[in-house]
């Protein structure tokens, strides 16, 4: 199918079911049925096949009559994208849908206190029990457990294997008696976060992607893609054109969708906001300002260049390049400069929070939420040894971790045998 033929299917399609009377999970049950939510998945999982820049041509037709797209936002896309590459047939066609129609919301349980980094040493446990995996440990900086349906969880089935090799990867009901969920408050003010614990929680064997073992392949999925920004919320495209009720309930699902990234244009560093607040202050004549304005103009520029060439290459259907790891580390040098930036336009002022402060309290913000960047979905030093390893063939990093992983040493963990 060329483009063109896309945008005559799609429009007749809208034409003959977009209807903004219509409940909005009613609607996205006929946009995920008919294919156009989510066109380059495959046809047997609601998709179109579909390979190429076709998503965009899709999203504009869906904005010109003003209908609502699929739940593209937060961690449940990274769900999708792990079930498309490892979940089973039945999987696919028992999340998928309801991943589009935005029914479930996810979250991602990995981190643990005593494994960040090295994910690979999880020490949260899954015993086999009948035909139930049974789950104890503890999970930490889970980006919006507290308002997901299910969890994307690795946890340890096997402790005689090396680390990597005894890890599993379940779909977990996150209400269930077992799963207890506590909200961390951060040093900008928000509270996206949360600590989940599990005290014999229940898995149902169905509920494993892959096979026991298989957790190590499957979260690189994952991760790969939460490197790529997959689980960032979307920009609403669609404009409310009337009052409708699936207006109201699409912003409503946007604002609790958004409200764990709130602060993520801070994190980010607000390149956009550096050289008006220059001017304004009166900063853009200091020479050295000047310097420090052009250089982060520079790196910015060239990373969103890195990132369009990722996006052009995955919209033609390539395979995931070194991009993810540079585009996060140089996201994360961005916003730790465009915060130094902003520091030394407004001086003192940047630390003041409240009505009379720098853009209300958004420098500040800046300051405090840009160290995020550098640990969200794997440190700088990560990123830097998979570019040294896997991208550039350096030798690989010691190790002292192989054998049996109930030997290796570690943390201290509560649920270890
Ligand atoms: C904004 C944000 C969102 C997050 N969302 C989620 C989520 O939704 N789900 C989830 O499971 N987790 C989430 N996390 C957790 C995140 O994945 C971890 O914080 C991260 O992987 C680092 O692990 P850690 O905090 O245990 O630090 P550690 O692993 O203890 O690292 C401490 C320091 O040691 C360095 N270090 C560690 N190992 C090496 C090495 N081999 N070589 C060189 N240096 C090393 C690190 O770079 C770091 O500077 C989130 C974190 C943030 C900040």
């Amino acid at each position: 199918m060329n483009t063109q033929h896309v945008r005559e299917a799609v429009r007749s399609w809208l034409t003959a079911n977009w209807d903004a009377n219509l409940d909005l999970v009613e609607w996205r049950r006929l946009l995920a049925d008919s294919g156009w939510g989510a066109p380059d998945w495959p046809s047997e999982y609601f998709g179109r096949d579909l390979k190429g820049p076709h998503s965009v041509i899709v999203d504009e037709e869906l904005a010109r009559v003003g209908a609502i797209g699929a739940a593209h936002s937060g961690v449940r896309m990274l769900a999708a994208v792990t079930l498309l590459a490892h979940g089973n047939h039945e999987q696919k066609r028992q999340y998928l849908r309801r991943i589009l129609t935005g029914e479930d919301h996810w979250c991602q349980l990995f981190s643990e206190p005593g494994s960040g980094s090295d994910l690979a040493g999880a020490s949260t446990r899954a015993d086999l029990d009948g035909d139930e995996w049974i789950i104890n440990g503890q999970k930490v900086w889970n980006t919006s457990a507290h308002h997901a349906n299910y969890g994307l969880l690795i946890a340890r089935s096997d402790w005689d294997e090396p680390k990597h090799k005894g890890l599993s990867y379940f779909i977990l009901d996150m209400h269930q008696p077992g799963v207890e969920v506590r909200q961390l408050k951060q040093m900008n003010g928000h509270a996206s976060f949360n600590e989940v614990f599990f005290t014999n929680a229940r898995v149902p064997r169905a509920n494993i992607i892959g096979t026991p073992g298989d957790g190590w392949q499957v979260a690189m999925t994952t991760l790969a893609y939460e490197r790529r920004s997959f689980d960032r919320p979307r920009n609403p495209a669609t404009k409310s054109p009337s009052a409708a009720p699936i207006y109201q309930q699409y912003q409503h699902e946007l604002e609790i969708a958004n409200e764990p990234y709130k602060w993520y244009p801070q994190r980010a560093g607000r390149v956009d906001l550096v050289l008006q607040r220059a001017k304004d202050t009166g900063a853009i004549d200091d020479p050295v300002i000047r310097q420090d304005i052009a250089r982060l103009h520079i790196l910015a520029q060239s990373a969103s260049w890195t990132a369009q060439r990722a996006r052009a290459l995955q919209k033609a259907g390539k395979p995931q390049g070194p991009e993810g790891s540079l585009g996060k580390l140089a996201a994360s040098h961005i916003g730790r400069l465009a915060a130094r930036v902003h520091t030394n336009i407004s001086a003192n002022d940047a630390l003041l929070t409240g009505s009379a402060s720098p853009m209300n309290g958004t420098i500040a913000e800046i300051l405090v939420s840009t160290p995020a960047g550098s640990i969200a979905g794997g440190t700088d030093e990560i990123q830097r040894n998979i570019i040294a390893e896997r991208v550039l063939g350096l030798p690989k990093e010691p190790r002292f971790d192989t054998g049996p992983f109930r030997d290796v040493p570690r943390n201290s963990s509560a649920t270890e045998q």
